[in-house]
């Protein structure tokens, strides 16, 4: 997949370098180049530790009512997560550990509260960088942005750089959770950032602006630095560095176009859509996290088609208990009002491991203990959360997808262990929806191959586009070097997507897809044609893909 490319390239005409997919959309102009760092402190000696120590206490406290503030404009103008980002730095500002430290070093050395604040910070970055989650490394951003900001009220410096003299490309190593708050959309048209990945905070602030983005772009600050004249694509993860007048007018026509669709496809966001005949086509949302739920509501999903139900055990300890589950699961349909949402059981394993649950490192991690073959050896996970989502089915329109299936016995025993939690909570008194419909993704070739055996058996199915490409082309979706590869427009993917809708439509099974190609509005067509009645896609794609239907 193009927008999982993290590694430079060149062309012969024009030079680019590609990396992660943040934000979509195209941007020309300057090169800003951005560097989010400590400033150098000097070690001032002071006389007065208790007075030092007093200033240190005002600062904090002055910090933490600025991200108060930040967090109470990002809940009416962003959305609840981005002001949960907040709320965590105002945790790091008011850690009594990193207050202790800090207060130490006055004490003990007679430094300046500055001094002793930027050293601890140091030590507190590195820490949280050289861990081997890469949760705790992405968080380190938000250690430098709170430290930042407290040695802004220290020494009264202002830091805020992002505002170039002309609409420029933010080039940056690393990009705050403030400074993209911060960022103004005239002045920054784009941004690509050295670190970081899609999940990052900062990339989820990004993407709310709506500008394009690109993150994990290798040495961008060093090849980008002085360039007056670059691109970014952000619909396909590149970066063109020289480009000619070709390229640039090309370029200049796709941002025109998307930032007049964009306007448009807003307006038609919450209308119904149909085929060419009056059948209704669903727009269903992909969501990771309780925050994107309302952000598909928002942008006119007519349910959730694939809840990445994985994302709720990730950046923990250890795994979320079926009550911490049922809160966020109930949330989710409560939000829908009714309208259908999919949780899909966890899919870990392959690009999506879990420190604590110590899988070990497998030499092809795709190919080997993910999705459904976990949950299958891991009945003790596995039936807490099957707990929690029946337990949610009691509160609206619930669906409970299985991934990574290959077998009908993978099914059958998920299968059996729905119904043991189902008689379980029922002895139990505990209500749920007795008859939640339960179905698969398919991506795994054997299953569409198989696809009429299953079509027999469950109540509906969905179309991962991703897996299924990697799989029926032995092509890895990570790898940038087999992208062309790895990509649904090869005619075996057309073929075995369209074998299996119309099999189902055939069988009267409910087909959705929920793979990237759902969103992909060049394939709408196609896929409409195959019979394809649903697609699942993030709700950014949402408005464009409804847009596109409705011209
Ligand atoms: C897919 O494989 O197409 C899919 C939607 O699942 P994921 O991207 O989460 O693997
Ligand atoms: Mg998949």
């Amino acid at each position: 997949m193009i927008s999982d490319q993290t590694e430079n390239s060149t062309s012969t005409r024009n030079t680019t370098l590609t990396g992660t997919v943040v934000g979509g959309g195209v941007a020309l102009g300057p090169a800003f180049v951005y560097e989010i760092r400590l400033p150098e402190i000097a070690p001032e000696k002071i006389s007065d530790p208790d007075n030092e120590i007093q200033i240190l206490k005002e600062a904090l406290a002055e910090a933490t009512s600025d991200l108060e503030s930040l967090k109470q404009r990002s809940m009416h103008i962003v959305c609840k997560e981005e002001a949960q980002i907040f709320e965590a730095q105002k945790l790091i500002a008011n850690d009594p550990e990193l207050f202790k430290l800090v207060e130490n070093q006055i004490l003990k050395k007679s430094v300046c509260a500055a001094f002793a604040w930027r050293a601890t910070i140091e030590e507190f970055v590195n820490l949280y960088k050289s861990s081997k989650s890469p949760v705790m490394a992405e968080r380190s951003a938000d250690v430098i942005d709170v430290g930042l900001r407290v040695i802004r009220k220290l020494v009264s410096q202002d830091l805020n750089h992002l505002l170039p003299e002309q609409p420029s490309i933010l080039v940056t190593d690393e990009l705050s959770p403030s400074d993209t708050a911060s960022i103004n959309p005239a002045k920054i048209t784009g941004v690509i950032c050295e670190s970081g990945s899609n999940t990052s905070h900062s990339a989820i602030l990004v993407r709310s602006i709506g500008i394009p983005a690109i993150f994990g772009v290798q040495n961008a600050r060093e090849k980008l630095a002085g360039l007056e004249h670059i691109i970014v694509d952000g619909d396909f993860g590149k970066i063109y560095l020289k480009p000619d007048e070709a390229l640039t007018s090309k370029m200049q026509k796709r941002r025109q176009n998307w930032l007049q669709n964009k306007k448009a496809a807003d307006k038609v966001k919450h209308q119904l859509v149909h085929t060419s005949d009056g059948e209704i086509i669903d727009v269903l949302a992909n969501v990771s996290e309780i925050s994107q739920v309302s952000k598909a509501l928002e942008n006119g999903a007519g349910g959730i088609g694939l809840y990445r139900t994985e994302f709720v055990y990730m950046g923990r300890k250890q795994t979320p208990s079926e009550d911490e589950q049922y809160t966020i699961y109930r949330e989710a349909v409560e939000l829908m009002q009714g309208k259908p949402v999919t949780f899909r059981s966890i899919d870990i394993g392959g690009d999506k491991p879990i420190d604590y649950l110590s899988i070990t490192k497998e030499a092809n991690p795709f190919m080997g203990w993910r999705g459904i073959r976990f949950s299958l050896q891991r009945e003790d996970i596995f039936r807490v959360q099957l707990r929690a989502i029946l337990r949610a089915s009691a509160h609206g329109n619930v669906h409970i997808m299985f991934p990574m299936i290959s077998t009908l016995d993978e099914w059958h025993s998920a299968m059996r262990i729905v119904e043991e939690e189902k008689q379980l909570l029922g002895d139990q008194g505990i209500e749920f929806d007795a008859g939640v419909s339960c179905g698969i993704m398919v991506e795994v070739p054997s299953v569409a191959v198989m696809i009429d055996d299953f079509l027999d058996e469950v109540d509906f199915i969905s179309i991962g586009t991703n897996d299924l490409t990697q799989y029926l082309m032995a092509a890895d979706r990570m790898n940038s070097k087999v992208a062309k590869l790895a990509s649904y427009h090869q005619p075996a993917v057309l073929k075995v997507v369209e074998s299996v809708i119309r099999a189902a439509v055939k069988k009267e099974v409910p087909v959705s897809m929920c793979g990237e190609m759902a969103r992909d509005t060049e394939m709408t067509e196609t896929l409409l044609r195959f019979g394809l009645r649903s697609c699942s896609m993030s709700a950014s794609g949402i408005p464009a893909f409804k847009h596109n239907l409705l011209r």
